[in-house]
């Protein structure tokens, strides 16, 4: 029998009004503002499309043409992510510089070794502190001798212990400087101001923003009160545990309870102190379902109803999965709410609305993706020419060895983007997610694939649209539909 979350039997009113949905000139209203906002004129939002709402091209895109731009309302890099990559946490540009990103690279690498293969326990290294002639001042200069020696540590894992001692510090505190690493110059990076020493921004305004809109609530820093910042660090660690997924939703509730204070202080045009506010009255009611505007745009559904059952569940044992993902999402929401419980945002917290929001992240499913520059750089050193690149390959090539595959590794997470997630599915589609050589942050990217004209519908392919029929209908079935696209049409008619 279903356990019953007690804020869900509290608030039955406040949670179907926060769930209902919104006029279709309310949402017309929206999505105008929004095409606005993000200089893509030639978009309309439509909701008289086959499946609800669907984006229109306004004007003429040309193949290659960029479409959209979106800047997501909510996203995060996935917990594994962090250690590969260094981001700005609000825009997701890669921050800090080459060494720093590589060094941390190795770091988070050696870390690894050392606790799975007590390679430091060994009594002396056989890497000597000359081994290594580092002129940091002009950068280019770095010996690296006995290579060979140096891989009394070296495992399958991780080839970072071959490394002479002291070269990962010193290409994160920035003494040593890599070869032409200054054609791949990013903004430096920047801590969170309130000393949690986990975000780290590429510009004061990020910095600020990511407080004022999401952070404030969720920093684990020493200006956060002790009692919410140890259950801040229990709901971190429970997500990390079980499903990043939860990082998200936190973000989405933390930016509602942040808008509402900020619309509750204006109507109220005083003062209101943390947590006074004592029973939701209609005013209050107007302004969180205000704040929660944005949200409440998104397609959604309980995310324990719509997660596609994983392979490994036998089908007889469905209803014990979700109602298993169900008693997940509650402990994750009893863990949020110690931390950043809001009085009057009661209702946020209610497993009703959480299920909803990881629902909404589920079923749309955007990518969060930057390319890297560590990659970047290495394709350039291989590509100089004679001798400048074996000169550059001295220095560069036992880093590269020593981070294998990971050299390569994109920023990655999940992220909402408003408007790319009203664009329907097509197996034919006429336009892609794809990132140019110039969208450096988190920001989705939308290219036309072929001319699209006037009043015609933007699609994207939400699966490989080149597998064959059956495996793509099994594929969309998880999206809750199935495709009528004229590919679907022409192969099952
Ligand atoms: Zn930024
Ligand atoms: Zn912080
Ligand atoms: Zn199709």
């Amino acid at each position: 029998m279903a356990f019953v979350c007690p804020i869900d039997s509290k608030y039955p009113n406040e949670i179907s009004a926060l769930l209902s949905p919104h006029s279709p000139h309310q949402v017309q209203e929206y999505f105008d503002q929004l095409v606005w906002t993000r200089q893509c004129r030639g978009l309309r939002v439509k909701q008289n499309g086959a499946f609800g709402k669907g984006v229109f091209a306004d004007a003429a895109f040309k193949e290659g043409d960029l479409v959209l731009k979106d800047q997501m309302l909510v996203g995060s890099q996935h917990t594994s992510n962090k250690m590969d990559c260094l981001v700005c946490s609000f825009c997701f540009r890669f921050v800090g510089s080459i060494e720093l990103q590589i060094g941390r690279k190795l770091y988070f690498q050696d870390l690894g070794v050392s606790t799975n293969h007590q390679c430091d326990m060994e009594p002396s290294s056989p890497i000597s502190e000359d081994c290594m002639e580092t002129e940091s001042d002009d950068g280019q200069e770095i010996e690296l001798e006995n290579n060979e020696s140096m891989g009394a540590c070296s495992s399958s894992n991780s080839k970072g212990a071959d490394l002479p001692k002291g070269l990962v510090e010193s290409l994160m505190n920035g003494g040593l400087s890599l070869p032409h690493s200054n054609e791949f110059a990013m903004p430096p990076a920047i801590p969170c101001p309130g000393g949690c020493g986990e975000a780290f921004y590429c510009s004061k305004s990020c910095a600020e923003a990511d407080w004022e809109v999401f952070h404030l609530l969720l920093c684990t820093g020493g200006k956060t009160e002790p009692s919410r910042r140890e259950a801040l660090l229990k709901f971190i660690q429970h997500a990390n545990d079980t499903n990043d997924i939860f990082l998200l939703a936190a973000k989405a509730i933390s930016s509602t309870i942040l808008k509402y204070k900020k619309l509750k202080l204006a109507s109220s045009g005083q003062q209101m102190k943390y947590g006074t506010c004592p029973i939701l009255n209609n005013a209050d009611l107007s302004i969180l379902l205000e704040a929660w505007k944005p949200i409440s745009m998104g397609h959604k559904r309980r995310w324990w109803d719509c997660i596609a059952l994983p392979d490994d569940v036998e089908p007889s044992n469905e209803a014990a999965f979700r109602m298993q993902i169900r008693e997940m999402a509650f402990m994750s929401l009893q863990l949020l709410k110690e931390a950043i419980f809001d009085v009057g945002c009661e209702p946020l917290f209610s497993l009703e609305i959480y299920g909803h929001i990881i629902g909404m992240f589920e079923l749309n499913n955007l990518d969060l993706v930057v390319a890297s520059p560590v990659e970047d750089y290495f394709l350039y050193i291989d590509e100089l020419s004679s001798p400048y690149k074996e000169r550059a390959e001295e220095i560069t090539r036992p880093l590269l060895d020593a981070l294998g595959d990971s050299y390569s590794i994109c920023c990655q997470g999940t992220a909402f983007f408003p408007l790319q997630s009203c664009m329907n599915h097509s197996c034919y589609p006429n336009a892609k997610a794809f990132k140019r050589e110039e969208d450096r942050d988190g920001q989705a990217t939308i290219i036309a694939l072929r001319p699209i004209h006037p009043g015609e519908e933007v699609t994207i392919s939400y699966i490989d649209e080149d597998l064959p029929f059956d495996q793509r209908r099994a594929l969309l079935a998880d999206y809750g539909f199935e495709c009528r696209c004229p590919k679907c049409l022409q192969e099952h008619p």
